[in-house]
């Protein structure tokens, strides 16, 4: 007979750590982090509360700052032709479509854009999934498995890291860009393993840097490996036309395996997507888990994502002012004596403080100065490395970008003296 006792105490002891979470290893290690913003007496920069579009300017606190914390590269997140499109698709279709598009259908919106994101960028297929992130978390982790290798960039983003994880393949780094050093792994144990993967990103999110694709073309023809580049911060920054990587370097794009990229930056939208060969298309629309298990993207994101799709088409200049910000900011900043590190012509270019506290110190003071930029501390990245990072748009002013790296080193100067030798002059 089952007795249900009540009030008898456990005959085993559980750490208070380990059932109450305020009092748990990992939420005491969160507020130690917040502790460097607390000693300074400053606000807290995350979690900022942007009143309107973000783009070059921004709201904060009903005050107006040029910006240069968002990745709208080329202004069509606010554009009024995207906002148009989505209006319209919200109200024929609806605000979500509920379920998963292989049970429960999709809308002709979603066979537009994938095809539309296949065309562009020149495979055969492509699919969209309502996240970034949640793209390479399952279509890396589903790909590949036990007896797989998977080769990415020591710098990669969280997502790769996560699906490679998730996959259970045997998962190794390769030192940032450096495609001698994946060529001498692949040459060691290439043989031992199943499947390969080679994971690198478009343009390095931290940095503004970018690997040497057409070796990476090279080294997976050879060792007959699988390829897939991270276009999240090159697909409509890179190349003429803002095709990305493949029109940058002038490679066929079915020389790569996956193009994977985002809807939530240049495409002004919230989503990922897969472009590649019609097989690999067709096998992730119908057994990948984070798209059959999960809801098809809604009419607005699908929306959002294909109007920006149109109107980069229409409209390569935006490309083109991109890449000239890019460029002024770049050139302005090196001459300023501002360690940019190797940021190359791309629309992100970080300032390497050296520590966090400068970083946060910095970006409290271009704050007063109608300035606003992310600090990136530790252990976001290393503590030497700590940084401010500055996404530029395409409708940034040359007197925004002049204004600015002028305000950066000037507030240098007062933090930290020797930061850009003695005698080097403003800009
Ligand atoms: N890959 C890279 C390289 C990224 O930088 C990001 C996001 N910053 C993602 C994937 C995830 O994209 P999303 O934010 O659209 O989920």
């Amino acid at each position: 007979e089952l007795k249900v006792r009540t009030g008898a105490p456990a005959a085993y002891e559980v750490a208070e750590e380990d059932y109450q979470f305020a009092k748990s290893a990992e939420y005491l290690r969160l507020q130690e982090n917040f502790k460097l913003t607390t000693q300074h007496g400053m606000t807290n920069p995350f979690f900022t509360v942007h009143e309107g579009i973000m783009n070059d300017r921004t709201i904060i606190n009903g005050q107006e700052y040029i910006n240069f914390c968002s990745y709208n590269y080329i202004g069509m997140s606010g554009d009024p032709v995207v906002v148009n499109a989505t209006r319209d698709a919200v109200a024929r279709y609806g605000t979500s479509v509920s379920a998963s598009r292989l049970v429960s259908g999709e809308k002709p919106l979603h066979g537009a854009l994938e095809r539309g994101i296949a065309d562009f960028i020149g495979t055969e297929a492509a699919i969209v999934l309502v996240g970034g992130h949640s793209t390479n978390e399952t279509v890396i982790g589903h790909l590949f498995g036990p007896g797989d290798l998977i080769l990415h960039d020591s710098l990669s983003h969280n997502s790769i890291m996560q699906g490679a994880i998730l996959s259970g393949a045997r998962r190794r780094p390769f030192p940032h860009n450096d495609w001698r050093a994946l060529e001498k792994i692949l040459g060691e144990i290439r043989h031992e393993y199943r499947r390969v993967l080679i994971v690198v990103e478009g343009v390095y999110s931290m940095d503004g840097d970018y690997p040497d694709l057409p070796q990476f073309v090279e080294i997976k023809k050879r060792h007959k490996a699988y390829l897939m580049v991270d276009e999240a911060h090159s697909l409509g920054t890179m190349g003429l036309h803002g095709r990305g990587m493949s029109e940058h370097f002038g490679i066929n794009p079915r020389e790569v395996d996956l193009w994977m990229g985002t809807l939530s930056k240049s495409l002004g939208s919230c989503g990922g997507y897969i472009a590649a060969q019609k097989e690999i298309v067709e096998y992730l629309k119908y057994t990948a888990p984070g798209f059959v298990y999960s809801v098809g993207l809604s009419p607005a994101n699908a929306a959002a994502a294909l109007a920006s799709l149109n109107l980069l088409q229409e409209e390569p200049e935006r490309v083109a002012r991109l890449a000239e910000n890019s460029r002024l900011f770049l050139r302005l900043s090196k001459d300023a004596g501002l360690n940019t590190g190797g940021s190359n012509n791309t629309a992100v270019v970080p300032v390497i403080t050296g520590n966090s506290e400068h970083a946060l110190v910095l970006s409290q003071l271009l704050r007063s100065r109608g300035i606003n930029v992310q600090p990136i501390l530790y252990p976001a990245v290393e503590e030497r490395a700590a940084r401010l990072r500055f996404f530029i748009t395409s409708n940034h002013t040359p007197e925004q970008i002049h204004y600015t790296v002028r305000a950066v080193a000037e507030e240098l100067d007062s933090i930290d003296p020797s930061y850009r030798g003695a005698d080097r002059p403003l800009p």
